[in-house]
């Protein structure tokens, strides 16, 4: 077995006594989970399982969802991570159009289990806790080699979709096992990293980012159900943890706690942030404690890390994410493909082992997503001199108005420097004169009286008169997606319309 199925077996070969996981305070060393993942794999080839069929996990961040996913890797079997913030009819959808034929999921999600079990082909249903504990009691566990090569889908992952049916991700164990080297490279992890695991597995930066490349290293992964910055801080001391991954709404929300001024936050090393752009004002007070973020760029698609900005130059390419990841290419280029020149916007595309082979029984939609064996991010980007690359925006948010090319992100970022924002929003809204004109959406800082008038007047002058929003509309919360990706489509009811 050349694929992740195997790997705490290898990991228990080499390190059986060192902490994997910590869960609820309860440790989990490297030979226990090769042991229970064995008796997983056992206990699911008992009830019909076979290479190739589909696994679902429904759950928070729990010991069972990693050992799902290796036991579905052990015997070749494709692992499917669901949502839990998604609605029924959703994950529903998902069950059906992965055709998975098993589910695993935490007590939590046992109601909703029960009432999509009429509408799925899922035959065989694990809870997590005691019958879970009983299935793996009850199996063998011997060693099982099933041959599974690197070219061979692990995964299918769930495009988080701001607009659209989601499309599943098919990711081989050569593309997260890809990924997952660029991480050790770049990120420089060691052997004795400990992870705080607080953003969800289900969504790739939790598992791909950060799981999956400190266990691999042998570290060890404390998994946390449900983010909470009071607990964070407990955490952070009482595991002395190195190694963080957040969106940037859950790095605020610690830098804004009571506890954060006093916190022993010594033993943190590496704290990467990614999903969307670091606000300046974050890195700011980050830098403030001595702690520098290493900041990214990817997607589920890629598996996801694509470019990466090294702290050394953290100062000098600030806004910029990057240049790619070892193993990774990427091309900025015009609609005719051809590369754009320096300063010029165009398209990003990516192309290396830790690409994707295609959406899961869409090959319209893969062929669409390719060019020239080159993955096209919808992203828009421009490079700089030094082959620095600056992500400006999604290609399909920019807002076109009497012609010219509006990147919201440009606009945002001077909203989000003034002192009584928090978190803002850039759309168009048609016009009946210029087609399009932008909206700006705000959120007020704690305690902040804003005045959509005196927020346009502290743009006046900062930006060409046709970027300048046409109006501003104050609410108390941006809608977000789990991963903290703004929803614009659902911005868009804000600014009062719905257009797509
Ligand atoms: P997902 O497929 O859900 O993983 O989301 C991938 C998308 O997130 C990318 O296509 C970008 O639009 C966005 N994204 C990821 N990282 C960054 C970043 N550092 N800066 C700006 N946008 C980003
Ligand atoms: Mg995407």
């Amino acid at each position: 077995n050349e694929g992740l199925g195997s790997w705490p077996a290898r990991r228990a070969r080499k390190t059986p006594h060192r902490t994997a996981l910590i869960h609820e305070e309860r440790p989990t060393d490297y030979r226990t989970l090769h042991t229970r993942v064995t008796r997983l794999a056992h206990a699911l080839r008992a009830r019909g399982i076979r290479r190739g069929d589909r696994i679902a996990h429904l759950g928070p961040n729990h010991p069972a969802y990693l050992e799902t996913l290796f036991a579905a890797g052990t015997l070749g079997a494709v692992f499917v991570p669901l949502n839990t913030r998604l609605a029924g009819p959703e994950i529903a959808y998902q069950l059906a159009d992965s055709g998975a034929k098993a589910l695993v999921h935490g007590p939590a999600q046992a109601g909703l289990v029960a009432e999509l079990a009429g509408s799925t082909d899922v035959r065989i249903h694990v809870e997590t806790g005691d019958a879970y504990e009983e299935a793996l009691a009850a199996a063998s566990d011997e060693p099982i080699d099933e041959p599974v090569t690197p070219d061979d889908v692990c995964i299918i992952m769930y495009t988080s979709g701001t607009t659209g049916r989601p499309k599943g991700a098919m990711l081989t164990h050569g593309n997260l096992t890809w990924n997952a080297v660029n991480v050790l490279v770049d990120h420089d992890l060691i052997a004795g990293e400990r992870a705080l695991v607080s953003a969800p597995l289900f969504h790739t930066a939790g598992l791909n980012m950060l799981t999956l490349p400190v266990l691999l290293k042998g570290g060890t992964c404390v998994l946390v159900e449900a983010f909470d910055p009071e607990a964070t801080f407990d955490l952070i001391e009482r595991h002395r943890i190195t190694f963080m991954f957040g969106v940037p709404t859950m790095f605020d929300r610690i830098a804004r706690h009571p506890r954060w001024a006093g916190a022993d936050l010594s033993s943190l090393r590496i704290l990467t942030c990614g999903g969307s752009p670091v606000p300046t004002p974050l890195i700011a007070a980050y830098q403030e404690r001595g702690l520098t973020f290493l900041q990214g760029y990817g997607m589920t698609e890629a598996a996801p890390g694509t470019l990466f900005l090294d702290p050394e130059h953290a100062v000098d390419k600030a806004g910029s994410a990057g240049v790619p990841h070892f193993f990774s290419d990427v091309r900025v280029v015009r609609p005719d493909l051809t590369p754009v020149g320096v300063g010029e916007t165009g398209e990003v595309m990516v192309r290396g082992p830790h690409v994707m082979p295609g959406y899961w029984g869409l090959p319209e939609e893969t062929e669409a997503a390719f060019a020239d064996g080159w993955f096209r991010s919808g992203d828009a980007a421009r490079v700089d001199e030094d082959g620095y690359v600056r992500i400006v925006d999604r290609i399909k948010d920019v807002v076109i108005s009497g012609g010219e090319n509006i990147y919201p992100a440009e606009i945002e970022d001077l909203l989000l420097a003034h002192p009584g924002i928090t978190e803002c929003a850039v759309i168009g809204v048609p016009d009946g004169t210029w087609g399009e004109v932008p909206c700006a959406v705000v959120v007020p800082a704690a305690g902040a009286e804003l005045d959509p008038e005196e927020v346009l007047a502290s743009l006046a002058g900062r930006l060409a008169k046709y970027k300048i929003p046409k109006s501003v509309v104050v609410t108390d919360e941006l809608p977000r997606t789990a991963s903290g990706k703004l929803l614009k489509s659902r911005v868009r009811h804000l600014c009062g319309t719905q257009l797509p």
